[in-house]
Formats: structure tokens, sequence, C-alpha cells
């Protein structure tokens, strides 16, 4: 008789956890968290854009416009974003995409960017890079991509614009294998190019994709009719020209070619190459289709654990951990407050859950949490892996904090890039000194800008990789703590991180020796010449690129 009220007491709950799990594997295995990285002009935007309209959440492109017509985008939150007409905070997007659940982090789309940029990578099971078929692999790509690798995330290529007279598409294979250092693997292939662009064959089947007319600008879905290439001939859409440019191309391949595998792709060694128009909408479905396909849903993480040693943080197995990968202040006029965003790397996040914030060594309460959408904040009750969520942030969060139900680890710490301009920033008003500092010390904190300070005199200037942090800097005192700042520009282009003695350290000319805010010494170079010059000058010391 004791057995049986046993087991019946026990079965609820051994069922509701075995559901909670269950619920909680179907929702991270659904997730593709992933980001942008493209030159400014690429597409990013235009490319957003179709992807909210082919899942649904818009019914007419438009919305979501380019900064051509002076219109913003939906992510644009801070008054200088809107006046510059330009994204400069990464911010993250959520929306439901066939069977899958998207979570896109935006990257800022200026030419010049910042550390965020970076950081927002971390956050990215993966990335699209969105190339202009016109111009080949820019240099923001680059300098994106390399970052891509360093974190291994798996990039998917897609050649955008091939309704304009582009390069050929053989070409841009090549340029992507040899710019970036990656083998390429076109998973479809352009049916003419330019205004004869009309479909895309897939090469593994065969199977080809003609575009009908779409509404200016693609502002609807594209009508598609679908056929077999060896009955392209005879459909009477493609001129004989473009059938045997198409022959030929797709025999080359087969021949030289690399084979796509999915295993390579996640192992960040072979990108697979899509061709389309973001513009016209062609190709764009069957892209995304394949990005879902092909796309890694969230996976395990790796931690520090404070009693030493590495664990592997799993997205299923492990209640609920996350860390912080950017703050940002005075999002919206209406909200003064500071966000914290945290993506979520295991388990299942509930609205007021109590967490450990391994940092500061206490518990918090996770109130008030958000999701974005554009420029709506929507409350959120439950969260999975690979989502990123806002929590009001009461200064007690810094970049890189893990907070977790069972405490104990924490994740790898960030990257640090190395800053490659630099200066020193003052208050014109000398009486607003104080105010001055601690905004100074919020933007550290935040990571707007890096703090460094002399060796020698203990001088505080201030660093950052890309110019746009400067502004946002200058454009953030001012606003936020109502001080004008005079900023001079440092003659220093790069620099590195320096191990070793730094008294015997033989500084090249035109060099300095700094800390960081981590107590770390940092050389600034005039150039790269003599940072070369730096590193044979001293074999017993390292001047490491990234911290
Ligand atoms: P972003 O800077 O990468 O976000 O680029 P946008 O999406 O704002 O696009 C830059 C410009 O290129 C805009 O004028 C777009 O309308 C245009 N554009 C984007 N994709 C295409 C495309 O596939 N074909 C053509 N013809 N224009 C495009």
């Amino acid at each position: 008789m004791a057995v049986v009220v046993c087991c019946r007491s026990d079965y609820p709950l051994i069922h509701m956890e075995t559901t909670l799990q269950h619920v909680l594997a179907a929702a991270t295995a659904q997730r593709r968290t992933f980001a942008i990285i493209s030159h400014p002009d690429a597409g990013k935007t235009t490319l957003t854009e179709k992807l909210l309209l082919y899942s649904g959440l818009i019914r007419t492109a438009g919305m979501v416009r380019g900064r051509k017509g002076g219109k913003v985008t939906a992510s644009d939150w801070m008054g200088m974003e809107q006046e510059r007409g330009i994204s400069i905070t990464a911010s993250a997007m959520q929306f439901p995409y066939k069977d899958a659940v998207i979570n896109l982090l935006d990257t800022p789309g200026h030419q010049d960017f910042s550390e965020d940029t970076y950081r927002t990578l971390t956050a990215a099971d993966s990335a699209i890079m969105v190339i202009d078929a016109a111009k080949g692999v820019e240099a923001q790509t680059r300098k994106l991509f390399t970052v891509c690798r360093m974190r291994k995330i798996p990039v998917l290529t897609l050649i955008n614009k091939m309704d304009l007279p582009g390069r050929q598409p053989l070409d841009l294979m090549t340029e992507v294998e040899q710019a970036l250092d990656i083998q390429a693997s076109a998973v479809n292939w352009p049916i003419g190019s330019g205004s004869d662009f009309v479909g895309i064959v897939n090469r593994e089947d065969g199977h080809v994709r003609l575009f009908g007319r779409t509404a200016p600008g693609g502002a609807s879905k594209v009508t598609v009719s679908e056929l077999m290439l060896a009955e392209l001939g005879a459909s009477g859409r493609v001129s004989q020209d473009t059938l045997m440019q198409l022959e030929h191309d797709l025999e080359l391949l087969e021949i030289a070619g690399n084979q796509f595998a999915r295993e390579r792709f996640l192992q960040g060694l072979v990108t697979p190459v899509f061709f389309a128009s973001a513009l016209t909408n062609f190709g764009i479905e069957s892209f995304l289709d394949a990005f879902v396909d092909l796309a890694p849903a969230p996976g395990s993480r790796l931690a520090d654990l404070e009693t030493g040693g590495e664990i592997s943080v799993d997205p299923i197995e492990a209640p609920f951990s996350a860390y912080v990968f950017k703050l940002q202040a005075n999002m919206n006029p209406k909200h003064r407050d500071s966000t914290a965003f945290l993506r979520i790397c295991s388990g299942r996040f509930e609205r007021d859950m109590v967490v450990k914030h391994h940092r500061l060594d206490r518990e918090i309460r996770l109130s008030r949490p958000h999701s974005m959408v554009a420029q709506e904040r929507s409350r959120i009750e439950e969260a999975f892996p690979g989502d990123i969520i806002g929590i009001i942030n009461p200064g007690i969060f810094s970049i890189g904090d893990t907070i977790s139900v069972s405490g104990g680890f924490n994740f790898k710490p960030l990257p640090q890039f190395q800053p490659e301009i630099f200066a020193r920033v003052r208050p014109s008003d000398v009486g607003k000194r104080k105010t001055f500092d601690k905004g100074m010390a919020q933007m550290a904190q935040e990571g707007t800008v890096q703090i460094m300070r002399s060796l020698n005199d203990g001088d505080q200037l201030v660093a950052a990789v890309g110019r746009l942090q400067f502004d946002v800097l200058q454009y953030r005192l001012r606003h936020e703590y109502r001080v004008e700042t005079i900023l001079d520009p440092l003659p220093y282009t790069c620099s590195a991180w320096l191990e070793g003695d730094p008294a015997t350290f033989k500084a090249p000319s035109a060099s300095m020796l700094v800390k960081d805010q981590r107590d770390r010494v940092v050389v600034l170079f005039g150039d790269t010449l003599m940072k070369t010059i730096g590193r044979d000058r001293n074999p017993e010391h390292i001047l490491r690129d990234m911290g």
C-alpha cells in the first residue's frame, strides 16, 4: 500500500521534470542565434528586412529601411544614431522563421566600428557574411571575419546584389578563399547576372528556381517556378549564352570546387556560398531555409571553474546560466536607465528568478527582463539558451559577468581587442572634473572606450578600436553628464599587450608604455613598422595582439 502512495505522489513530479526538460531541449534545438557581418552598403539592412518579410513578421518590406532616404532602422535608439542615420549600438531581435526561432544580433553598420561589434559576435553561434557582388571582400568584412575565425564561429556567405552588373561568380569564390583563407563551397549557383539574373540552381540536386516579377524594392515575396536543370533549356527563360555559361561554371565547380560537409562548416573550415539579391528577393527564401538547416543551435560553452580547471556547460543539461556581453545606458529617453544584455547559455530563464552573481558573490533577482523587437521593449516571462535578454542594470553588471543558478564557474573572459586610436580627453570646464571622472568611469565600465594610464606619469588617456567610440563617448558625456569635452588625438595607430619586464623593454621611437584597466602593460606604437621593430628588438618579451 505504502509503495502505491509513494508512486502516486512521485509520478507527477518526475513527469513534470521530464516535460520541462523536453521543452528546454526542443526550444534549444529551434534557436538560431547569429549576426550578419558585412561592409557598409553590402545589404545587411535589406537582408534583415527580408528575413522579417519571409518570417511573416512584416507584410510589406520597407518598414526597416536603409539610411539612404534619411530613414532609420528599427534598432536605432540613441539620438545620435538618429541624427546621423546610422546604427551604432548592437541590439538583438527575436522572431520565428518557419520552425526556427531566430535571434538576430544587430552589429553596427557604419564604416567605423567599435568593440561592441566584436563583443556581439561572441554571443553569436553563427554568422552570415554578406558580400556585394560588384565589390567582393571589403575591409570591414575581413576584420569581422577574422573575429569569427578566432571564436570558431561558422560563417555562411551570401553574395548579394546579383541583380546588378557584378563580378564573375567564379572570381568571387576565389576571392573569398584567398582573402579570408577559408574554403568556399557553392551551394547554389546563379543563372545569369545583372538584369539577366533570373534564377538559381541547387548544385547538389539540380533543382532550379526561376523567379517571377516582384513589387518594386521586393516589397512582397517573389513568385517562384521550380524545375530541374535538364528542363531549363526548354523553359524559354534563358538565352543560349546564359545556358552555356552556366554549364561551363557547373562543370568547373564539379572538377575544381570544394565539397560541402556540414561538419567542416561547423568547424569553420568551409563556408557555404549562396547567390541572391536581397532587393528583389531572388534567392532569399532558399538561402534562409538553408541557413536554418545548416546553422548550429546553441551548443556547450567552456567555463573556468572557481576551484580550478574547466567545464563545458551544456545548454540542456546544465541549470540556467548566462553572461553579460553588452551594457548600454539610456537606450530609451522614457526609461533613463542602464541595461545589461545577457546571452543565455544554459537552462530555462524565468522572470523573477533568483540567481548567483558570480563576481559579486551574491544572489540577485532577475526582475523586469525584456527582449528587444525594434524599438519596443517586450516583457518576457521565459527564455531559452541562445536567447538574448535585457536586464535593468542598477550598476552591478560588468562586461563578461557570469550569472547562474548553480554558481562555481565563470564563462571564459571576452577578448579585448587591440585599440588602434588613442586620445587625451578633458572637460572644457575644469569645474566639472568630478562629474567628468564619474562619466568616464561609467563609459569605461560599459566598454564604450578603454581607459589607459601612462606608465611614466599616470596621465589618463582613452583608447578605442574605432573612431566612432570617441564620438559616442563625447556625445554621451554631453547628454548624460552635461560635460563638454576636449579631445586631443595622440599619434599612435596600433598597440600590443606586453609580456615581460617593462623596465627592460627597448621601446622603439614614437612609442609609449601604458597600463590598461586590468593593470596590464600595453605598448602604443606610431605605426606597424615600429611594432615590428619593437618585436625584433625585444626577443625576450612577447607583444600580444589580443588581451
Ligand atoms: P547595409 O549598409 O549593409 O545595411 O546596406 P543596405 O541594406 O542599407 O543597402 C545599401 C544599398 O544597397 C541600399 O540602397 C539598398 O537598397 C541597396 N541594396 C541592397 N541589396 C541590394 C540588392 O540585392 N540589389 C540592389 N540592386 N541593391 C541592393
